[in-house]
């Protein structure tokens, strides 16, 4: 197994991981319904992308129903 040959001091640790923080999400609001979404996807809610309808949303899935299978 490879082993680090030197320790990593803790400033250097402390170095790398000063690029490691978690940055926040940055929602924009659908032009059709409103709802936060990811900007340039597809929103997950009503479907639409740019103010057209490009995936069709179902209105409910039962994961429940017993013919599924
Ligand atoms: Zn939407």
């Amino acid at each position: 197994m490879a082993v680090p040959q030197n320790k990593i001091t803790r400033s250097k640790r402390n170095m790398r991981r000063a690029h490691d923080a978690l940055v926040a999400a940055n929602p924009a609001e659908c032009t059709n319904c409103g709802e936060l979404k990811r900007p340039h996807h597809v929103c997950p809610s009503c479907g639409h992308y740019d103010d057209r309808e490009v995936v069709a949303i179902a209105d409910e899935i039962d994961l429940d129903d017993e013919d599924a299978a």
